[in-house]
């Protein structure tokens, strides 16, 4: 999967997030409310604010990790409002092994566990040890910064205005 298509995907949920949406606004949302208050009270109700969450995501079944695609948590606030959040994951394409994966921005692509890796500070995968622009390259879009999901400002340049530069010899290639 490329980044692109990860987005599309992405694109996909927003959907069905929306619909969830509307599910927990709808006459659902008293039960959802009456479950969550007495959840609430069950605990010490000025300490805790309870929630449901729904996420959608993929377990890679070998490394048993998952990549969390898009999420919406639904929380009941002190006044007995329901209220919501949701986000979706941002997207980096890697070349592996010769084989194109794309995950998100905080995940390793090869044992696919927390690698928060930014421009400045490119350090080894604390999980299995690959390293950017040797056992694993970035793939880049041509129109999307992989560091901070801008689009490209101008095809000439080849320098993003975060410091990525698609030319960099840790880019695979350009898809
Ligand atoms: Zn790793
Ligand atoms: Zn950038």
């Amino acid at each position: 999967m490329t980044p692109a298509q990860f987005r599309s995907l992405l694109d996909e949920l927003d959907e069905l997030r929306e619909q969830l949406y509307r599910a927990y606004r709808s006459k659902r949302r008293i039960k959802v409310q009456d479950t969550l208050a007495r959840v609430r009270d069950l605990y010490a109700p000025e300490d805790v604010m309870p929630y449901v969450q729904i996420q959608v995501g993929v377990l890679h079944r070998e490394a048993q990790k998952s990549t969390k695609l898009s999420w919406l948590q639904v929380s009941y606030h002190d006044d007995g409002e329901l209220f919501t959040i949701g986000g979706d994951a941002d997207p980096r394409g890697y070349e592996v092994e010769g084989k194109l994966i794309t995950v998100s921005d905080d995940q390793c692509p090869k044992c696919f566990g927390e690698w928060c890796i930014n421009l400045h500070n490119r350090q080894p995968c604390p999980g299995c040890g690959v390293e950017l622009g040797k056992q694993v390259m970035i793939v880049a879009e041509q129109d999307i910064c992989p560091f901070c999901q801008e689009e490209r400002a101008d095809d000439s340049s080849h320098l993003c205005e975060c410091g990525f530069d698609w030319q960099a010899d840790y880019v695979a290639k350009v898809v």
